[in-house]
């Protein structure tokens, strides 16, 4: 409401000083609140920009990888047309488990694009990256873009950053950290344990208006070496200059982006700090852990009915409903009962599949959800469940009374018949 009230294109530094300057400020606030190396503030050559989506993130930061691989090349005296024919071959790397918009940007870049394998955890490893990144080098590829997630959308499962580091090392592949759901755990002193890696990674994106209480759209990518971003999106027609920007004292975010145009999002950012503070944000964060907590205990509470089949990492927690003799039946329970929870209006939870799995995630993260909304969830769940197995095995036991009957009914009499001509 406030950043519409603020009705600003803020495009370039002319266009709109504050809106500029308070995005600078308070993305290192926000850098600094999760922990972020001081290589990724903007006082240096990194800094925060705030794009709309981590899909815009993830685009962005796969061209200025492109550009400083191109770089590389064109420093060891590649001319325009080799560097067109370097650039087919290209290729970028996330898992099986990263989320679509990579598959995404390497479509909209023109770029190969892999999908690394993961393991039992649904985790990335560095050793697979190695593995193939080297088959791929054989092959007469360039690696130059991998993609590692804290917090996949299936799972929230963490890759293996650290060892992605290690097996990238010496190159000049650039690696993205998305954390877009999970990144905003970072700020707790829970999860700083996972700041080793992403702070060796070259950029890093979380969404706010996932976890942080922050209206979409709002989400933050801080760059280690800004000038590749810059370079690799900055057209300046004769309409855009200014003796400010010429100057290199400001930063023009439009080079920093898809667009040209651009909201007054630092604003939302501002509002949403020094309303709820440092302190609040935490808590709101470990609040809605705690309540994801509390709906895997009771599911654990019914290991008959239920199976928890994936880590439970942050505020997801992932289950299916058990079927003693197939994934088949598993499936289909699941999905009657994601469909009955749905249709029952009074909770909304979405499923995904993974290995063939049939799965339901459930996520809290409303301000506004409390116990009691949580086990009002598990009881729903419970009286559903209950009632669609039981329909599934009266279902089957109908069968199974149905062939009994008919064998009885029809095939016997039928075979005495045939026996007594017969004589
Ligand atoms: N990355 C991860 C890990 C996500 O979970 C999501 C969305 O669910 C995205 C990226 C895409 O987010 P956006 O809608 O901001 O592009």
């Amino acid at each position: 409401m406030y950043s519409d009230m603020f009705n600003v294109i803020g495009f370039n530094w002319l266009s709109s000083p504050a809106c500029t300057e308070l995005e600078s400020v308070v993305l290192d606030w926000m850098g600094k609140l999760v922990g972020l190396d001081q290589k990724f503030h903007s006082d240096g050559r990194g800094g925060g920009v705030i794009q709309g989506t981590a899909s815009e993130a993830t685009l962005v930061t796969l061209l200025a990888a492109k550009y400083r691989m191109l770089e590389e090349y064109k420093a060891k005296g590649a001319d325009e047309e080799k560097l067109r024919t370097l650039s087919t071959r290209l290729i970028a790397y996330g898992s099986d488990q990263t989320h679509i918009c990579l598959k995404k940007a390497t479509m909209i870049a023109n770029i190969l694009f892999r999908a690394l394998p993961t393991d039992d955890n649904f985790s990335l490893c560095g050793e697979t990256v190695k593995q193939e990144m080297e088959k791929d080098i054989t092959n007469g590829l360039i690696p130059f873009f991998i993609v590692g997630t804290i917090g996949t959308t299936n799972s929230a499962a963490i890759d293996k950053i650290t060892d992605i580091v290690d097996a990238i090392k010496g190159t000049n592949v650039w690696l993205h950290i998305d954390a877009a759901y999970a990144g905003s755990a970072l700020i707790c002193p829970e999860y700083k344990y996972l700041l080793e890696g992403i702070n060796q990674a070259d950029s890093f994106d979380l969404n706010m208006h996932k976890g942080l209480l922050t209206n979409f759209d709002c989400s933050c990518l801080w760059i280690k070496e800004r000038k590749y971003l810059i370079n690799a999106l900055s057209i300046t027609p004769d309409i855009l200059k200014n003796s400010v920007s010429e100057s290199g004292m400001v930063l023009d975010f439009r080079d920093w982006q898809i667009s040209l145009g651009r909201r007054f999002r630092a604003l939302k950012i501002w509002f949403v700090i020094r309303t709820y503070g440092a302190k609040g944000l935490r808590e709101h964060v470990m609040k809605t852990h705690k309540l994801a907590n509390r709906f895997r205990s009771k599911i654990q509470q019914y290991p008959d009915l239920f199976i928890i089949p994936t880590t439970p990492n942050f505020g997801l927690v992932n289950f299916y409903v058990k079927s003693n003799d197939s994934l088949k039946n598993s499936n289909k329970l699941t999905e009657m009962v994601s469909n009955r929870l749905n249709e029952s209006g009074k909770i909304y939870l979405t499923q995904t599949k993974m290995r063939e799995q049939y799965i339901i995630r459930f996520a809290p993260g409303s301000p506004l959800t409390t116990e009691k909304h949580i086990d009002q969830a598990f009881e729903l769940l419970l009286k559903i469940t209950q009632e669609v197995t039981m329909v599934i095995i009266c279902r089957s036991q109908n069968k199974l009374s149905y062939t009994i009957n008919v064998i009885n009914e029809v095939v016997i009499p039928v075979f005495l018949v045939l026996k007594e001509k017969a004589k």
